[in-house]
């Protein structure tokens, strides 16, 4: 499963960061997930207490912080609110833009566990 492979990656980066603090365990993870990032949230929710059995972030407190998609318009310069990739532009039809934001798929912060 796709989100299960996002887990996985998640818990690399935390057994990471936490080795780097020579902390036993992570207390918190923040993650950004975009609108874009083609990221099913019930399915990651779902998949996370299996991915992160046995490993740093096994007591972590997830929170999960959704970044709304948002897009430029590359003809008439105006910025809109993007629920898909293939939103055209409300104001002029146009499909040419960029991604302002939503493409987000990281961790924002961690909080480990101090030592002793
Ligand atoms: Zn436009």
């Amino acid at each position: 499963m796709h989100e299960l492979s996002i887990v996985m990656t998640i818990v690399e980066l935390a057994e990471r960061s936490a080795q780097q603090h020579q902390a036993p365990a992570v207390k918190q993870i923040d993650l950004e997930i975009g609108a874009l990032a083609g990221v099913e949230l019930s399915a990651l929710r779902f998949v996370w207490p299996e991915g992160v059995k046995g490993s740093v972030l096994e007591n972590a407190k997830r929170i999960i912080h959704q970044i709304p998609g948002k897009g430029r318009c590359e003809d008439c310069g105006g910025e809109f609110a993007l629920a898909q990739h293939y939103t055209p532009c409300p104001n002029c039809g146009s499909f040419a833009k960029q991604i302002v934001s939503g493409n987000e798929m990281r961790v924002r912060s961690l909080v480990v566990e101090g030592i002793g």
